[in-house]
């Protein structure tokens, strides 16, 4: 016998499916891990295992964060930090980062998804991309475990240097060999391809200013064997353009496609930067984005044209950016940074809440190659988060609770499914005991920052 769940009588509830209904008094019945009914509460069975209330929230799909490096929430808000662009920001971090304790990483990894999931969140990806001191992607594959998120966990690397040209430090870079073997050694030992996977292995160098051409390619033809996706950073300000056409003669956009980074497999987080052919290119090719609107301003990186990507037909996802540029992982605040800077830069109309879940749910699954999780329907995989409108932050807000999760404060979830597993209830987390972690976590921060 399934294991069997009913949550009902929202007051909206958001199905982001193909007809974008939104169902006033709606619920959905789940089996197990998968979602089996969506529809007027009065039409679902009348009872299951658990049935949960929802009577005055907002349903929505759970959130899907497709760009991270969780291991930056132990380096938030460092002051030698606090002002610079990407390339002094980076070069401030590095050598805190060198280092990073497997035990720092997998602590980490849980405060970032404790993060994320009380912001409604239910899948995210993380680009972990430096691997001191014994470090290892394993490290928070088990922390996402324990948490219950479903997790893209991106093998990232570095293997340019300063001394060759690169931007990191010579102590904080791999060997190409090594990075291509342990990157092989991840897939086949954690990544599953299958429908409602839990775990899914990304090939992810860090950044064109950070690994060689030959990095890039060998990536391309190792993912494509495995069949398991690919992501980097791409075109994030004008001195990362700068570096691609002194060191490789083309732009960010002609320099992804001239090593294979292009396709429906592929998604570069930020495109601040890639300009009109490179657009058109992502367009044509299914190339994904994942824009990180907080980290963008908190650099000064400056306002992706997310308006014309969607209308180029370019896959766009959200992402919180590490937490070191953002400094928060709140995907529903993030949500509404998107749609609060979209306006700055292409006026009021660039871009509607309801496209601004939009990107954050069905297309953050679409960046992710997933056609199981971004919109609640029959057959879907059991991921949605509830938000109690009788806070105090949509107070007046209710003509349109679905515009007032977007344009009101970023508001915590009561509730979030993850897999037909309840990982947040009454705006508490079920699987992490919050305060003990938070504590471990600034322990950590303040050894790790000191150098002690
Ligand atoms: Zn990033």
């Amino acid at each position: 016998m399934p294991k069997t769940l009913l949550a009902r009588n929202a007051a909206v509830l958001v199905t982001m499916d193909d007809d974008r209904r939104e169902i006033r008094g709606g619920g959905l019945y789940v089996e197990d891990n998968r979602i089996v009914a969506v529809g007027p509460s009065g039409t679902l069975p009348e009872t299951a295992d658990e049935v949960i209330d929802l009577g005055g929230h907002v349903v929505v799909p759970g959130l899907v964060n497709t760009h991270h490096h969780m291991y930056q929430s132990l380096t938030r808000a460092v002051p030698a930090a606090a002002d610079a662009e990407l390339f002094g920001w980076l070069k401030t971090l590095y050598p805190i980062w060198g280092r990073l304790t497997p035990e720092m990483i997998a602590v980490s990894t849980k405060t970032a998804m404790a993060e994320l999931m009380l912001s409604g969140c239910t899948t995210t990806s993380d680009h972990l991309y430096v691997f001191p001191n014994g470090c290892r992607l394993d490290d928070s594959i088990a922390a996402a475990r324990e948490v219950g998120m479903r997790f893209h966990a991106s093998r990232g690397a570095m293997s340019v240097g300063e001394s060759d040209g690169g931007l990191p430090p010579d102590a904080l870079v791999e060997k190409e060999a090594d990075i291509l073997a342990d990157t092989r050694r991840v897939i086949e030992a954690f990544h599953d391809p299958a429908r409602h996977a839990m775990t899914r292995i990304v090939a992810a160098p860090c950044s064109p200013f950070s690994v060689s051409r030959d990095l890039m390619r060998e990536t391309a033809h190792l993912a494509r064997a495995y069949g398991v996706s690919m992501h980097t950073h791409l075109a994030e300000n004008d001195n990362d353009v700068a570096y691609s056409r002194e060191r490789f003669g083309l732009t960010p956009a002609e320099y992804a496609e001239d090593l294979g980074w292009v396709g429906p497999d592929v998604w570069h987080a930020h495109c601040v930067k890639l300009g009109e052919a490179g657009i058109k290119l992502f367009g044509r090719t299914g190339t994904g984005v994942a824009h990180c609107p907080c980290s963008n301003m908190r650099l000064a990186s400056g306002i992706a044209p997310i308006r014309t990507m969607r209308c180029e037909g370019v896959p766009v996802g959200l992402g919180v950016d590490g937490s070191a540029s953002n400094d928060s992982g709140h995907l529903l605040a993030e949500a509404r940074q998107a749609l609060l800077l979209q306006r700055v830069g292409y006026g009021p109309s660039a871009l509607t809440a309801r496209e601004a879940l939009e990107i954050a749910t069905r297309g953050g699954a679409r960046v992710l190659g997933r056609d199981d999780i971004g919109h609640l329907a029959p057959g879907m995989s059991a991921d949605f988060a509830a938000f109690d409108l009788r806070d105090l932050a949509f107070a007046g807000a209710l003509s349109d609770p679905v515009g007032a999760l977007l344009f009101c404060a970023p508001a915590r979830a009561a509730l979030t499914v993850i897999d037909g597993r309840v990982v947040v209830r009454e705006g508490r987390p079920t699987t992490i005991d919050l305060p003990v972690l938070v504590e471990r976590h600034n322990r950590l921060s303040e050894t790790l920052i000191s150098g002690g």
